[in-house]
């Protein structure tokens, strides 16, 4: 085979990396780059498109030197990114009019509020699959349109085009011949039917969104037209946001598999095959991905703080000096130490769902020490994950038998070893923990026929596995006690402070 690679590139929050992966799905080399997070006022959070870009096409450009590749070495790219964070820009110049709104950004908070008051929240869950929130790019457009000078008689001529980050990467990849997303982040703009796979012509009246601005749908493992470098071309022929390119590259092909990435936050994604789920605990409905013309769903539950809590851990506490330390403190724990850590330093979400819980520690005695704290911070992790677990398997009435584990936190072996005692399930971790982007690189490989499915199955190589090894009973006090813990940090914020 002339051409060994694929390409995938992985445009994250904080950084753009472009990863190199083999037929044998092993990762041969990755350039990285951070770029700017922009927070003009409280609560905003911005990106330089543009930045973007640049970053984006510098790793891939390092990345093809370091490995003396030529176009002929590579068999496709694909695409993955941070999902919902919102772009506009002019047609004709290639140029942003503004900054793109992030993901995390609230400005739009009141805007949601407003229509959510006017009775849409049902209906927007029903045609998306999503909580009615400023998180998805819906409103952020509509505040681009009304906000930005100019920007509403430009969109209203047909000048303006809006993308998620994935769009605007093909755009500029193909010098603005391609104007497209895939199903998996169409589906995180709140402006997607999920049920018919169309933009919704009554959500882009509510948020007054021209339908002119929007980008074509095209399936996940596709044509997204090509990058001439060289003088030559290399197809883009997958896409798929993170979480969804995460189980992906999971392998998560059957209907009731499910991945956990455990980063910052985690994202906990189950495929619930050709139909989707709805929950009763405010899990979201979303779409895997799309192939053949045929929609995969998903059911997707996060938990805001996970990784971020070890971060708290090393920067506020001072306990640990890097992350992985907290292992080896962990290890160093009283066995009798009773405490719990619940996390909820931004509220609770799914099941618990109360913004006004704060973080607390529970069961200190005088021999607590740095120990104690550590490990009751790490098994939150394991509790949550739990709890969001739980509410997934009653939605979808499947019962899991493992869960593929990736991100950054779950290197740690306290961790997954209490992951599954907890769950009562075997942990199942990849040797490439990097499934985000290996995910975008099968469903690029799959359209090119670099891969078949079969080559799939068969590469995925498990590093570890952790079986269960706490007795039930012992589990179930211990879930008593967390429970109680989190019932205890409910509501700790007055609705009137
Ligand atoms: P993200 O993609 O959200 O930036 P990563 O997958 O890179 O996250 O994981 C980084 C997160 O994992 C950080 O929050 C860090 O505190 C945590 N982390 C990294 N290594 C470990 C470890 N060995 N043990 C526990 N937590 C870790």
């Amino acid at each position: 085979m002339s051409q060994q690679f694929i390409i995938a590139l992985d445009q994250g929050t904080t950084s753009s990396r472009a990863v190199l992966f083999n037929h044998d799905s092993q990762l041969v080399d990755v350039s990285q780059q951070e770029f700017t997070q922009h927070f003009p006022k409280p609560g905003w959070v911005e990106h330089d498109a543009n930045e973007i870009w640049d970053s984006q096409f510098r790793v891939l450009q390092q990345l093809v030197a370091n490995n003396q590749l030529t176009p002929d070495d590579i068999a496709a790219i694909g695409i993955t990114n941070q999902r919902e964070t919102t772009v506009v820009w002019n047609k004709k110049t290639g140029k942003p009019i503004c900054n793109a709104i992030v993901w995390q950004d609230r400005r739009t908070a009141a805007r949601c509020d407003e229509i959510a008051a006017q009775g849409w929240k049902q209906k927007i869950q029903e045609k998306t699959g999503l909580v009615l929130d400023a998180y998805f790019s819906a409103s952020k457009v509509q505040w681009i349109l009304d906000n930005v000078e100019g920007a509403r008689a430009l969109a209203n001529n047909d000048e303006l085009l809006f993308g998620t980050i994935d769009t605007w990467l093909i755009w500029n990849l193909t010098e603005g011949a391609v104007h497209a997303t895939d199903p998996s982040n169409a589906a995180r703009t709140m402006l997607f039917n999920i049920n018919n796979g169309e933009w919704d012509q009554e959500l882009l009246d509510l948020f007054s969104i021209p339908q002119s601005m929007l980008p074509q749908v095209r399936d996940s493992s596709g044509d997204f037209g090509e990058l001439t470098f060289q003088g030559k071309s290399v197809p883009i022929a997958g896409v798929a946001g993170d979480q969804q390119a995460a189980l992906f590259g999971q392998v998560c092909f059957e209907e009731g598999m499910a991945k956990n990435t455990y980063g910052t936050g985690c994202f906990l994604l189950m495929n619930t095959g050709s139909e989707r789920i709805d929950s009763k605990s405010g899990l979201l409905s979303t779409i895997a991905w799309s192939i053949n013309g045929k929609t995969t769903y998903a059911l997707e539950g996060s938990v805001f703080i996970a990784g971020a809590a070890i971060q708290w851990l090393r920067d506020e506490l001072q306990f640990i000096e890097s992350a992985g330390e907290s292992e080896s403190l962990a290890l160093q724990a009283s066995p009798e130490s009773d405490v719990v850590v619940v996390p909820a330093f931004a509220g609770l979400g799914a099941p618990h769902w109360d913004m006004y819980a704060r973080g607390a520690i529970f069961g200190l005695t005088r021999d607590s020490g740095r120990p104690e704290i550590a490990k009751a911070t790490l098994q939150s992790l394991a509790y949550q994950i739990y709890d969001v677990l739980n509410a997934m398997e009653k939605d979808s009435g499947i019962e899991l038998s493992q869960l593929n584990v990736d991100g950054g936190a779950i290197a740690n072996d306290f961790l997954a070893q209490f992951q599954a005692d907890v769950l009562q399930k075997p942990i199942n971790r990849p040797k490439v923990l990097e499934s985000t982007a290996l995910g975008a690189a099968y469903l690029a490989g799959l359209q090119t026929g670099y891969w078949q499915y079969s080559d799939l199955l068969k590469v995925r190589e498990v590093e570890q596995e952790f079986k269960p090894k706490l007795p039930v009973k012992t589990v179930e006090t211990l879930l008593k006690r967390w429970h109680k813990a989190v019932d205890r940090s409910k509501q700790w914020i007055d609705l009137d402070e």
